[in-house]
């Protein structure tokens, strides 16, 4: 069991951590699915964020979202691909985290995450929190304290 005297680390803020916006590969509402498989599929990420025109967060795309959307009975209709729109098949149910919040907060969600969307207070997307930088940060923390 790991035991940690000095809890402060918990309370930083995670603003220092984020990799921010310009950083981040992301597709537009108004985009086809059939962009944003080239942008999964270019990149390599799993899931990339969903900006609106203002640069508001409003949702999370994954290869396997598209893939559903165009999954038929027989076959998989790549041919629907153009014509069904990012906003259609999106995940918006994300967990809210914001710049101003916690390491502890971060540490919690991405527990089942491998990544988070960070937001400013009025909504607009200013980057990721991703469990690698979180765990490389708590390993630093646990090898100067023990
Ligand atoms: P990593 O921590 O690099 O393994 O990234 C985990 C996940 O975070 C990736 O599969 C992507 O979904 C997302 N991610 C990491 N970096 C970026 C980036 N620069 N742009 C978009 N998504 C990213």
């Amino acid at each position: 069991m790991i035991s940690v005297n000095n809890r402060d680390f918990l309370f930083t803020p995670i603003a220092d951590f984020i990799i921010s916006s310009e950083k981040v590969a992301h597709v537009q509402v108004g985009n086809n699915a059939e962009h944003a498989l080239l942008v999964l599929t270019k990149t390599g990420y799993s899931a990339i964020p969903v900006l609106d025109a203002k640069y508001h967060l409003k949702g999370l795309l994954s290869m396997g979202m598209i893939t559903d959307s165009i999954l038929g009975l027989e076959h998989i209709e790549y041919e629907r691909l153009a014509d069904l729109k990012v906003d259609e098949i999106m995940q918006t149910d994300l967990p809210s985290i914001k710049t101003t919040d916690r390491f502890q907060k971060g540490l919690d969600l991405l527990i089942d995450h491998t990544f988070l969307c960070v937001t400013e207070e009025d909504g607009t997307f200013a980057g990721i929190l991703t469990r690698r930088v979180i765990l490389k940060q708590f390993k630093k923390y646990i090898y100067s304290v023990h």
